[in-house]
């Protein structure tokens, strides 16, 4: 493994889920696992850059030699990570899946069943979007910031579309019409500088590792 590649670079990576309370039991999230974030964080520390990893909830452990920071909602992972650019990141990678949508109100208790309805009805409000803020940041914009964008269709157009669309410099693809949260393998698309590079299917650990090594040749190209 290149170790010292990305050595004295500072990297903010975003994981996992996020969980939006809507009273002391229930929260809205989804299926996220966190591990292809998780192994990024973990690809990026083993070439010597020190990473910050701000994680929604997930079952697995800390990645070594990587600064973790728990969070539960999408508002504390962007205000963490707004936070985080205060040290001056160099890369940032966006591999959360960032609920888009949180409960307007939050009970404090727990909501009880109406006999008398059969419906209720229940605000959400949509979220910030941290990839576009880290993205469009005015003076903290990391050099290298790379989202990711899981599609069920018209996988490649839908990237190159966010990827203009939140201003970050590399967009991941894949393809969710099968069953990728949770799973090990993954098929990915690197859309940058305009063009799609389609990356035969693998494991999370070698995506990460494969993204690493790009990292790794955009700084050394930079130089
Ligand atoms: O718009 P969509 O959720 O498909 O975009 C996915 C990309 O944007 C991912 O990189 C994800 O981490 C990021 N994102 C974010 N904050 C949000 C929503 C998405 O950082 N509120």
């Amino acid at each position: 493994m290149p170790s010292g590649t990305l050595k004295g670079l500072k990297a903010l990576v975003t994981s996992g889920p996020t969980q939006e309370p809507l009273d002391p039991v229930r929260y809205l999230t989804n299926r996220s696992s966190g591990k292809q974030g998780h192994y990024i964080a973990e690809s990026l520390a083993a070439r010597g850059a020190e990473v910050t990893l701000v994680s929604g909830p997930v079952n697995i452990p800390d990645p070594a030699k990587v600064t973790t920071m728990h969070v539960k909602t999408a508002l504390e992972m962007y205000d963490q990570c707004l936070d985080s650019l205060k040290q001056k990141m160099d890369i940032a990678v966006c591999a959360a899946a960032v609920s888009d949508w949180r409960f307007r109100e939050i009970n404090s208790q727990k909501m009880k069943k109406q006999a008398e309805t059969d419906s209720i009805q229940i605000t959400l409000v949509k979220n910030p979007d941290i990839l576009s803020t880290i993205s469009k940041h005015q003076n903290q914009r990391p050099t290298l910031v790379i989202g990711f964008a899981a599609e069920t269709e018209h996988v490649i157009s839908y990237a190159v579309e966010k990827q203009q669309r939140k201003r970050c410099d590399w967009m991941l693809a894949n393809d969710v019409s099968q069953d990728v949260f949770g799973a090990d393998d993954n098929t990915v698309y690197l859309v940058k500088e305009g063009e799609v590079h389609a990356w035969p299917t693998m494991s999370k650990k070698a995506v990460a590792e494969k993204l690493a090594n790009d990292i790794v040749e955009f700084f050394r190209v930079a130089k």
